[in-house]
């Protein structure tokens, strides 16, 4: 049985994800879904905590899949290229395989010695964390590019408005600013 690592942020989990999530088990017997950046919260980049991202993730999934196919494990980062894989391995199960679009993940696992894969893209233009998460400070439509659940979720936990709290402009969106203050 080939066991992957696919790794990503999950900010939030959308259907991008999900249908990535969905073709990466048809490849492999099972599937570890690493939160990277676990450590942070309440930023731009990073608003939901680790164990909201698991809830998410686990609630988009197990309405559609079988939990005992896949792991979630939150992984802090750290401040240090050179052992990120030993630190990845020493919060997971074994696995064989990785799956990544990033250019540094794939250069860490390759050096490593684990095969790499590309994750398959999907509707790219429309699945995407960072617009999703401007459309949520801009109050666009945003709750049809997330699993139903994650939707439920995000509102319960108050996350849309934390978005706009965190930036401070609830009442004018400006893109170009969120971005040139990488916040
Ligand atoms: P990421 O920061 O989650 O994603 C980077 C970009 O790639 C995002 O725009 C993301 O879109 C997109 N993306 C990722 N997978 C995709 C897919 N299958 N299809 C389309 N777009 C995709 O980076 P990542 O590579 O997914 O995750 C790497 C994690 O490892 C990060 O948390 C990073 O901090 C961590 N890391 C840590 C260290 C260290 O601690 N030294 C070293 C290397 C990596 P979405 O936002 O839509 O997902």
């Amino acid at each position: 049985m080939i066991r992957g690592l696919f790794v990503g942020r999950f900010q939030p989990f959308h259907l991008g994800h999900l249908y990535v999530v969905k073709k990466l088990l048809e490849k492999v017997g099972e599937l570890i879904i690493a939160i990277g950046s676990a450590q942070y919260s309440h930023t731009f980049k990073d608003p939901f905590n680790a164990g909201e991202r698991i809830w998410m993730i686990r609630s988009a999934l197990d309405a559609e899949l079988d939990p005992r196919k896949y792991y979630v494990i939150p992984i802090p980062d750290v401040n240090d290229n050179r052992i990120w894989v030993a630190h990845v391995e020493s919060y997971t199960p074994p696995f064989q395989i990785v799956f990544s679009n990033n250019s540094l993940v794939k250069v860490l696992f390759q050096e490593a010695g684990y095969d790499i894969e590309p994750s398959p893209l999907y509707k790219r233009e429309l699945y995407c964390g960072t617009d999703i998460r401007k459309k949520i400070i801009g109050n666009e439509k945003w709750e049809h590019l997330v699993p139903e659940n994650v939707a439920k979720i995000i509102k319960e936990i108050g996350g849309d408005k934390r978005l706009r709290g965190i930036i401070k402009k609830d009442y004018v969106y400006d893109a170009a600013e969120i971005d040139s203050n990488n916040i």
